[in-house]
């Protein structure tokens, strides 16, 4: 079998929202896609499209050399690689991990899968599925960077831009936490700005169109922060800890006015009052980041 044949074969293990978005979009891209699911049924909307069904997580195994996996976790995921029928079949595949769980889990299953004398990709997907299969969708790899570079054309088509991490495979998977506690943390705010703003009869798609403004903002307050740290330069000269937290009382109290939750605000709020505690009230509130680091 030529290599251009056999690079296009690849198997998706789990199809959940995810996986079965992932195994459409290799489809969708020419691709020779097997699929396996631990409930059978589940394969069968796949196999319509042009899949092959596999009985079996080994006969999944066997039909690839690129092996995706996207089960409701890394431990499942590893459950399924450790099965010995599977486990003696890994040897020449490389295993593309997109399963969430933690960076000791990625190192673990890798070295597991060294072990069996195959490579070890981990990954983490920054969208939902209905952004798999774009050119502008994001997924973090780290790992074996043979593996990676081999079947990178094949990986992006589930997401176009492949961003590699080197070769820790915990890596990316820290990373992706780190943003998604990001994006998430972001996330609950805005739904508390919005309540509290729906009491003022402003609805949250009018919230949303206006809440542009702090998106702007905080791309620029990224900036300044970061380099701010990098330099140590805590000048208080644009606002201070003080001013900050001064401001935030009246926002809780609004919250309190209201009878809305802000679990957001009372975070924000405690770091400004350790950073306060620490003698830092008169600095920019890029010192904040102390407080956040120490987590005692
Ligand atoms: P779903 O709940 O839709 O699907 C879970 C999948 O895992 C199913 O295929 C299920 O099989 C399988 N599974 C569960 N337990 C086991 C097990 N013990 N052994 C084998 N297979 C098992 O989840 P998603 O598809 O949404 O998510 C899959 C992964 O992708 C998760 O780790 C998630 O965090 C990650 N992810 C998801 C995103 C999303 O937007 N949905 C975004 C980024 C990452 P069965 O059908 O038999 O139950």
């Amino acid at each position: 079998m030529n290599e251009t044949v056999r690079n296009r074969r690849v198997s998706v293990f789990g199809l959940g929202a995810m996986g079965s978005t992932l195994a459409r979009a290799l489809l969708r891209a020419g691709h020779d896609v097997t699929v396996w699911n631990r409930s059978a049924g589940r394969m069968a909307e796949l196999v319509n499209e042009g899949a092959t069904g596999a009985e079996a997580a080994e006969v999944a195994t066997a039909a690839s050399p690129l092996l995706v996996m996207c089960t409701i976790d890394k431990a499942a995921t590893e459950a399924v690689l450790r099965t010995e029928s599977v486990g003696q079949m890994l040897l020449g595949k490389t295993v593309v991990n997109l399963s969430t769980g933690s960076s000791d889990d990625a190192r673990r299953i890798s070295s597991y899968v060294q072990e069996k004398g195959g490579r070890y990709v981990d990954g983490g997907i920054m969208a939902y599925p209905r952004d798999i299969g774009k050119p502008e969708t994001t997924i973090l790899y780290s790992g074996d960077a043979q593996g990676f570079a081999e079947h990178k054309a094949v990986l992006q088509a589930m997401a176009g831009k492949a961003e590699f991490f080197g070769d820790d495979p915990g890596t990316a998977s820290v990373v992706y936490l780190a943003l998604y506690a990001y994006y998430f943390g972001a996330l609950t705010a805005f739904f508390e700005g919005a309540a509290l703003a729906e009491r003022a009869a402003v609805n949250p798609e009018s919230f949303r169109r206006i809440s542009g403004i702090m998106n702007t903002m905080l791309a620029d307050g990224l900036c300044d922060i970061t380099r701010r740290i990098a330099e140590g330069d805590y000048s208080g000269d644009q606002a201070t800890i003080d001013v900050h937290h001064a401001g935030q009382l009246v926002v809780r109290d609004a919250y309190v006015a209201e009878n809305i939750g802000y679990e957001t605000t009372k975070a924000y709020l405690s770091y400004l009052e350790k950073a306060q505690r620490a003698g830092n009230g008169q600095r920019d509130i890029s010192i904040m980041y102390a407080s956040v680091k120490d987590g005692s």
